[in-house]
């Protein structure tokens, strides 16, 4: 499986001098917004995986690092964090 380095070598920005302003207007894209388009991307250990909700976010947490809450630290989103009430009680 082909990777990147870890270091990429920089090289100066140039302008983009080939698309037309109708290839601009014809691509396909939209604006869209945290409601639309919720993103939770996981940050312990330089992890980041990416999930759709908070709750598969928590739930990954737990499973793959053992936390028992999301703490926003260990969060990129554009959302806004539901508070941490997820601890499930085990105990009887
Ligand atoms: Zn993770």
């Amino acid at each position: 499986m082909a990777s990147l380095p870890s270091v990429l070598p920089a090289r100066p920005a140039v302008q983009d001098d080939t698309t037309t302003l109708d290839q601009i207007h014809a691509s396909v894209g939209k604006i869209t917004s945290p409601e639309i388009t919720p993103i939770y991307i996981c940050t312990v250990h330089k992890c980041f995986r990416l999930f759709p909700n908070q709750r598969n976010l928590t739930a990954h947490s737990k499973k793959d690092h053992g936390l028992d809450a999301v703490d926003e630290k260990n969060v990129v989103t554009w959302n806004t964090l539901a508070p941490s009430n997820t601890t499930m009680n085990t105990q009887s």
